[in-house]
């Protein structure tokens, strides 16, 4: 990861991330052991655009990361990639890329936290960002800190001159910054139809791109365009699954809008918009739902019939890193329930087993649903 990341980075003195590549690379070479060839120092560069299972010898890489690949085809860091060293323990150096997205998030976090400017921050978690982030909007009072997270969770992309009227602690921390460059195609840019937020962009031959949501379940529902030329100018049109004109994205120049940086969209909006959902399909089901009861306590209250269910939803990539990090967090009362999405069914008997000595009991989505009608 470390050499993908140095590979995709403007930052940093050129000799020192050779440097650091072949250590890399030498790591590599030791991890193969002296019975395995392997791979030589350009195959090695290649080979990261491959799945880590191929690049890795066998046995070293946990089957549910294997068929990640740390870059695209053409070189550029992949959204595994971003999504990994975002949620990983990997040390936040400059040298490692990322470099917009990293330092706005950091900028946001110390205004937040109203630290030190020179402070860095070793690790960021989603539980730092989180903890200073809503202390910082907590400040502002129940109200104007459930309306800063719904504005952060529905809308990550805003019109430069709706800025200045968002709640005051959201101007006060410019958690909303410019769109980058990897996010924009000739000055435009385009939001993903599921969760609002900025698609990521590759260059095709021939003038084309393809335009594409960094969270998986996203692209897999089909947020995955391409943008045509027609008579009438530049277009996207469909290339995933999905085909209703009504969420067809719409073309956009960068310089009107501003948008929430990585970080903040994979953290707050991401669990946010799941967290809504939950919280439309259990009401529709009779329920009473309160989202971040008790000073943002736990994600959602929901009671019906007399039965009580205190959730916290997670939309972590790795259900290995939530296992080790919930394990040892005591759930904030009776019937506390970890709820995870249903394409991670498969991970939740892992995460069960984890924080079943804490008092946690574990649900998908369609799950806590189900039961929340049963009773
Ligand atoms: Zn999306």
């Amino acid at each position: 990861m470390a050499a993908a990341s140095l590979l995709t980075t403007a930052e940093g003195d050129p000799r020192a991330k050779v440097r650091m590549l072949m250590e890399c690379h030498g790591r590599l070479v030791r991890a193969h052991g002296p019975a395995r060839r392997a791979p030589g120092f350009a195959e090695f560069v290649d080979q990261l655009k491959k799945p880590l299972a191929e690049l890795m010898p066998p046995g070293v890489v946990p089957g549910h990361i294997g068929s990640l690949k740390l870059l695209n085809a053409d070189g550029t860091a992949s959204s595994d990639l971003e999504h990994l060293a975002f949620e990983g323990p990997v040390a936040w150096d400059a040298s490692h890329g990322f470099d917009v997205d990293r330092e706005h998030l950091r900028s946001v976090v110390r205004a937040a936290s109203k630290s030190h400017a020179k402070q860095s921050f070793a690790r960021l978690t989603p539980e730092t960002v989180q903890n200073v982030l809503f202390k910082a909007m907590k400040h502002a009072g129940e109200k104007v800190y459930v309306s800063c997270r719904d504005v952060v969770t529905a809308a990550p992309v805003q019109k430069v001159r709706a800025i200045g009227h968002l709640p005051a602690p959201l101007r006060a921390l410019e958690v909303y910054t410019d769109i980058p460059a990897d996010r924009s195609f000739c000055d435009r840019f385009a939001r993903c139809p599921f969760c609002q937020w900025t698609m990521r962009v590759h260059a095709l031959p021939g003038g084309a791109a393809r335009f594409e949501c960094d969270w998986p379940d996203h692209r897999d529902r089909g947020a995955v365009f391409r943008l045509v030329r027609t008579p009438s100018g530049e277009a996207l049109k469909f290339d995933g699954d999905l085909r209703k004109p009504e969420m067809l994205p719409r073309l956009e120049p960068v310089g009107d809008y501003r948008a929430l940086s990585y970080g903040l969209w994979l953290w707050v909006t991401i669990p946010g918009r799941f967290e809504m959902a939950l919280a439309d399909a259990l009401r529709l089901l009779g329920a009473d739902v309160e989202m971040w009861p008790f000073g943002d306590m736990y994600d959602l209250h929901v009671e019906k019939n007399g039965r009580v269910w205190r959730v916290d939803a997670k939309t972590w990539a790795s259900m290995y890193e939530l296992a080790d990090e919930m394990c040892e967090a005591p759930p904030p009362g009776r019937d506390s329930y970890i709820v995870i999405p249903d394409k991670q069914a498969q991970y939740a008997s892992l995460v069960r087993r984890a924080v079943k000595a804490q008092g946690w009991k574990v649900l998908t989505g369609p799950d806590l649903i189900a039961a929340v009608e049963a009773a």
